[in-house]
C-alpha cells in the first residue's frame, strides 16, 4: 500500500488498522476501528493507488521466446564442448538452455562427471559466443513477436526484456525485433545472478517502475518460470523454444501458448489491456 492511500484513510478513521484485501485487480481497504472492532468496507481502490490505473507489465525472455535461436545455441554449445574434449548429446544441452552461461557450463560438466575451473568455464562461454555469432549473424524473430511488441506499444502496455544473454551477442536479436534504446533491456551483465535466480526479472520490474506482482514473465524454458516464481511474478510459457506444454505447466506457467502470435491473440485473457 502506498503511504498516500494509507495516510488519507487513516486520517479519516482514528486509531484504524488499515490493510489491503483482495487480488491485485480488485483491492479494498478493510478498516477495523476501536474496541468494537467495527469493520467497514470503505473504498474500492483498484486503480486509485496507481494514479488512476493499474500498471501491469510483461517481461520477456529473449531466446526461444522472441527470437528463433534456441537450436543454434544447442548446436554451438555442443561444438564448443566437443572442442574442449566434452562430447555431449544435443538434447542434454537443450534442457539447460536459458540459464546463465556460467551455470550452464558447470551443470553440463557435472553431468559429464568432469570438474570445470573458472578459466575453463570462461573459455567455453567465449568459444560458444564466437561459434554462435558465426552460425547466426542475423537473427529471425519468432512468429508474431514483432507484431506483439507493436500491439503492446500501441495499447500503452509496459514491457521489457530480461535475458541471460549479454551484449554484444544479443544486439542482433534486439535489432531484428525493432527494440531500441527506449525499451528496458536487462542483460546478464546488469545483475549478479542470472536465471533461474530472480535478479533479471526483479531488475526489469524496477526499471519499468512496477511491483513484481504486477508483472507477467513470458518465457520458453522452465528456468524462466522458476525464476518468475522466485520473483513472485506470474508466468506465461511459450512452446517456441522446444519445451512441452506439460513441462511448462508443471513449472508454474499460468497460461501456455504456442508462440508470440498466439499470445498476441490472447492478451484479453491476461487482463493487461486497458
Ligand atoms: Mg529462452
Amino acid at each position: 500500500m502506498t503511504p498516500r492511500a494509507g495516510g488519507s484513510v487513516a486520517g479519516v478513521v482514528r486509531s484504524a488498522v488499515v490493510r489491503e484485501v483482495g487480488g491485485p485487480s480488485i483491492r479494498f481497504l478493510l478498516i477495523r476501528g476501536g474496541a468494537r472492532c467495527r469493520t467497514a468496507l470503505v473504498a474500492r481502490i483498484a486503480g486509485d493507488l496507481y494514479g488512476g490505473k493499474h500498471m501491469r507489465a510483461l517481461i520477456f525472455d529473449l531466446d526461444g521466446t522472441l527470437v528463433d535461436t534456441v537450436y543454434a545455441h544447442v548446436f554451438t554449445w555442443q561444438q564448443a564442448l566437443a572442442e574442449a574434449g566434452m562430447p555431449i548429446d544435443g538434447w542434454r544441452i537443450h534442457r539447460r538452455i536459458g540459464m546463465s552461461g556460467g551455470l550452464f557450463a558447470r551443470a553440463v560438466a557435472r553431468e559429464l562427471g568432469r570438474p570445470l575451473s573458472k578459466d575453463e568455464s570462461d573459455a567455453l562461454q567465449r568459444r560458444h559466443a564466437e561459434l554462435f555469432e558465426q552460425l547466426m549473424p542475423e537473427r529471425r524473430p519468432l512468429p508474431g513477436a514483432v507484431e506483439l511488441l507493436r500491439h503492446l506499444r500501441e495499447a500503452g502496455v509496459l514491457y521489457g526484456v530480461a535475458t541471460s544473454g549479454a551484449r554484444p551477442g544479443i544486439d542482433s536479436s534486439l535489432e531484428s525485433l525493432g527494440i531500441g534504446p527506449d525499451t528496458v533491456v536487462i542483460e546478464r551483465g546488469d545483475v549478479a545472478r542470472a536465471k533461474p535466480e530472480p535478479d533479471l526479472f526483479l531488475a526489469c520490474a524496477e526499471r519499468l517502475g512496477v511491483g513484481p506482482r504486477e508483472c507477467y514473465v513470458v518465457g520458453d524454458a522452465v528456468w524462466d518460470l522458476l525464476a518468475a516464481r522466485r520473483a513472485d511474478m506470474l508466468s506465461i510459457g511459450l512452446l517456441s523454444g522446444g519445451y512441452g506444454e506439460d513441462e511448462l505447466t508443471k513449472a508454474g506457467a499460468y497460461r501456455v501458448y504456442r508462440d508470440a502470435a498466439e499470445l498476441d491473440d490472447s492478451l484479453d485473457e491476461l487482463g493487461v489491456l486497458p
